[in-house]
């Protein structure tokens, strides 16, 4: 079966298949003597989900990862909101129905008004609606609140039809080898969970949970998205040895962090890590982290219904300036819109989101939200070594407009005797062609440039990077985006500027020579790939690949791009 590998690594176990609560509902007529006690039935079936949920959440780990705390609190208002704790009570009395009819009845009108949304994070969301109705029909049908997991050893996977954070706490109890589900976006709760628990998972499988059966041999292959049922022999003793040589590889990395990325020709090259929330700086040291190569903001405005104030921000970035002791911390403003919403409530229809009211766009268009943004990150600066990155320039007069927006909030600061670092850098992101393009005049007009290569790619392309029917077609070696990629570093180094890649490309090891050859010094990538970056560096000569990186930048066809990257990796 294949899906998407969201979280590396290989695993072999027997399915553990988590019950769906949901096709065991039945419809029956309450006889009218007996509604009042169907909707004390119900309302009792709720108090247990909040109690059980808060019982979680009280006997969370102190290591557990912090985004557990915030799904459970999440799971917790859902509960709590009129759609699911009141209106099935009208139902109960308005159609003489079962307890759990009325729920899945409300839940499936919820779940209609969820699909209607355009933008794919909150269309997600109808997932954890889902997840609690199944909570309460389990109380109700008096399964028990916690999962049953009696088989402990460590080699059991775990096969949903989709995972609740809440449920995933207490799986992570159970040392779970690895997770897989039917439905699950790359920005879901699962795949943002999954890759804080560090072990293989792969999501979008469609129907894992119906044709897989409980206790049944699987390999899991993180790294492919792919998922073997009942493995012959051979099969199973080729995954074992790629499981061991994995393992090995791991450890031996491990060993790389006190090592110095530079190349055999003594180039030394910076590695920094892409974080989303403050707790996220600690694996960045774990691994060496060289820095904070892209603190994406908007995360901090996400889930929750008001807007942070800039104290609230102030904390967030300067906890981040302050772990990081000195080394520098790239902090990007606001990178909301397209398939990053925040309130639901200001959604507008758009034909193209992706091309609309996103990132600098509107916070131009906002220039408050900004000036409170800016103001928050100035004054972490005087805690650490903080630079300022604006997300998707496109021309010269957005930058104008940034660059006076950020001289106000400096005033401004200056003016209640503030402090902060009048030295902080300005960088800009090329993520948008036009930019590439124009790289000379983004790098005379800004301290430093990073190249978001995921929306490089999506914009050179027109190739929506969420889409899974296109995904095919996303490609990062297209002889297109490796001009502009390469032509963007050579305009920074023409203007003696820093410029980094810090999209996925930065942390794929199969494409750090070439970026290496096409000029880069510095990556930015999640922390779970800087240590096997670091390997591939540390084996680069870079005198001995720019022939053959120059040869794959003159190749117009990316079926002849691949033998020579290969050939180059060799
Ligand atoms: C990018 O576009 O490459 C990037 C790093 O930004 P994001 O993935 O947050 O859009
Ligand atoms: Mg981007």
């Amino acid at each position: 079966m294949h899906g998407v590998g969201i979280s590396s690594g290989i695993a072999i176990g027997h399915a553990h298949l988590v019950s769906h609560a949901l096709l065991e509902v039945a419809h029956y007529t309450v006889p009218a003597d007996r509604i009042e006690a169907e909707v004390e039935r119900f309302s009792q079936a709720v108090e247990k989900v909040r109690t059980d949920l808060e019982t979680i959440r009280a006997s969370l780990p102190p290591n557990a990862p912090p985004e557990m705390g915030a799904f459970i609190n999440t799971h917790l208002m859902i509960l709590s909101d009129r759609a699911l704790s009141e209106i099935p009570k009208n139902i109960i009395l308005a159609e003489q129905c079962n307890a759990e009819w009325a729920l899945k009845q409300q839940m499936e009108a919820l779940v209609a008004q969820f699909e209607e949304i355009e933008d794919e994070y909150l269309r997600e969301r109808k997932h954890d609606v889902v997840q609690i109705v199944e909570r309460v029909i389990k109380a109700l049908l008096g399964h028990p609140g916690q999962p049953r997991v009696e088989r402990q050893e460590q080699s059991l996977i775990l096969v949903a039809h989709d995972l609740s954070p809440a449920d995933a706490i207490q799986f992570k109890q159970h040392r779970f080898a690895a997770f897989i589900t039917d439905v699950g976006g790359t920005t879901s709760h699962t795949a943002i969970l999954a890759r804080s628990l560090n072990v293989p998972c792969i999501v979008a499988l469609h129907h894992a949970r119906d044709l897989i059966q409980d206790g049944e041999l699987l390999i899991i292959d993180g790294d492919h998205g792919v998922v073997i049922v009942n493995p012959d022999q051979d099969t199973l003793a080729e995954y074992r040895l790629r499981q061991e040589q994995w393992e090995l590889e791991q450890q031996k990395l491990k060993r790389l962090k006190q090592t110095k990325a530079v190349t055999l020709d003594g180039t030394a090259i910076e590695l920094h890590a892409n974080i989303e929330i403050p707790e996220d700086v600690a694996h960045a040291r774990a691994v060496g982290a060289g820095g904070i190569g892209l603190y994406r903001t908007e995360f901090l405005f996400m889930n929750r219904t008001d807007m942070p104030g800039e104290d609230e921000q102030f904390e967030a970035y300067r906890k981040v300036a302050e772990a990081m002791k000195g080394l520098p911390v790239t902090i990007r403003t606001l990178d909301i819109g397209a398939d990053k919403q925040v309130d639901p409530n200001s959604l507008r229809t758009c034909t193209n989101p992706a091309l609309g009211l996103r990132a600098i766009r509107l916070c131009l268009a906002e220039p408050q939200l900004f000036h409170t943004q800016i103001r928050a990150i100035l004054r972490a600066s005087h805690h650490g070594k903080v630079k300022i990155l604006i997300p998707m320039l496109c021309n010269q007069s957005e930058l104008r407009q940034t660059l006076h927006l950020i001289e106000r909030a400096r005033q401004s600061l200056r003016d209640e005797g503030t402090p902060f670092d009048p030295n902080v850098p300005v960088g800009g992101m090329i993520e948008i062609p036009a930019a590439a393009l124009a790289a000379d005049a983004f790098a005379r007009n800004l301290d430093f440039l990073s190249i978001g290569t995921n929306d490089l790619i999506q914009y050179t392309l027109a190739i929506d990077r969420t889409d899974d029917a296109v995904a095919h077609l996303y490609q990062p070696l297209h002889p297109a985006v490796l001009q502009l990629v390469g032509m963007t570093i050579r305009a920074a180094n023409r203007a003696g500027k820093p410029v980094s890649v810090c999209g996925e490309m930065a942390g794929d090891s199969q494409f750090t020579r070439l970026l290496l050859g096409l000029g880069l010094r510095q990556f930015s990538m999640h922390p779970a790939h800087i240590l096997s970056i670091k390997r591939e560096v540390l084996r680069t000569d870079i005198t001995k690949v720019t022939r053959l990186v120059r040869r794959i930048l003159s190749c117009p066809d990316v079926e002849k791009i691949e033998p020579l990257l290969a050939k180059l990796n060799a």
